[in-house]
């Protein structure tokens, strides 16, 4: 795992709710993606999605 990963966020892009917007945001490390909610009171991190990006 990505033990250590100081996390370099990318912007991924937002995606509008029935309460607000959620940002989407990507580890270009170890491609995690964090979902930062409406309220902005939580992230949410979805550990290993890569997608069809393949960091090391
Ligand atoms: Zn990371």
């Amino acid at each position: 795992m990505a033990e250590g990963c100081s996390h370099t966020l990318e912007y991924l892009g937002d995606q509008k709710t029935d309460v607000g917007v959620n940002k989407y945001f990507r580890c270009v490390k170890c491609g995690d993606v964090f979902v930062q909610t409406a309220d902005e009171a939580k992230t949410y991190r979805i550990p290993g999605v890569k997608g069809s990006q393949t960091p090391r």
